[in-house]
């Protein structure tokens, strides 16, 4: 099986998280490791990592660089990454994150997703996920198949009961200060990749349209 090094790169809202279900359908084993995700994941659980992170995520500002960095350097140092490859999703965010990177590994790709910020806005303050499973719905776009009352459905995958709950840090005024933020930082990452000859533009508009071969094309697979 090809092992790929991926970067999936684009605004809050642009579909990194679908897209990454999309690349695991092909590539099973491929670490997918989602930044937001992990601080997430410590948040819920209270540790030091999270407690740390809390304030900036609250706010829609970036975990400062060190933090972010050795907890990436300490996830790509893991064997599932040497045997499968990785798909890194929300990393790097911006220069200092990029060229850490580079020292650590090279990459094969970063995969820029392109999506207009009206489309952002309805993705992001109507998505939510399954508390049990994680799969991604949007309240607008993609709830899930069965409804059992207004804002609460049954999870496609598991089965679970869920009900309509933003995430924390999914609200208009977050947004705002999230897409600034991405803005401000993406310019130069997206450069230096081009120059690199890395870069591959994917237009997100509607990512659940490409089916597998599509997907395939794009990754070189
Ligand atoms: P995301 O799920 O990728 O939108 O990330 C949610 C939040 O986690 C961001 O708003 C940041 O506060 C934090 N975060 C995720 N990835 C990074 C990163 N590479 N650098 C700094 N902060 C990050």
């Amino acid at each position: 099986m090809k092992k790929l090094k991926l970067i999936l790169f684009g605004p809050p809202g642009a579909g990194k998280g679908t897209f990454s279900g999309q690349i695991k359908k092909i590539l099973p084993d491929i670490a997918h490791i989602s930044t937001g995700d992990i601080f997430r994941e410590n948040l819920k659980n209270e540790t030091p990592l999270g407690l740390k992170a809390k304030s900036y995520m609250d706010k829609g500002e970036l975990v400062p660089d060190d933090v972010t960095i050795e907890m990436v350097r300490d996830r790509l140092s893991r064997e599932d990454v040497e045997k499968s490859g990785f798909l890194l999703d929300g990393f790097p965010r911006n220069m200092s994150q990029a060229k850490a990177l580079s020292e650590m590994t090279q990459v094969d790709f970063l995969l820029l997703l392109e999506v207009s910020r009206d489309i952002i806005t309805k993705r992001i303050l109507g998505r939510f996920s399954c508390g049990e499973c994680n799969e991604i719905y949007n309240k607008y776009t993609l709830p899930p198949k069965e409804k059992i009352e207004e804002n609460k459905w049954v999870c496609d995958k598991c089965g679970a009961e869920i009900e309509f709950k933003q995430r924390s840090d999914d609200t208009e005024d977050t947004l705002k200060n999230r897409l600034d933020t991405y803005e401000k930082n993406a310019k130069p990452v997206i450069k230096y990749y081009k120059k690199k000859g890395k870069l591959k533009k994917v237009d997100a508009t509607a990512t659940l349209k490409y089916t597998e071969d599509d997907i395939k094309k794009i990754i070189e697979f």
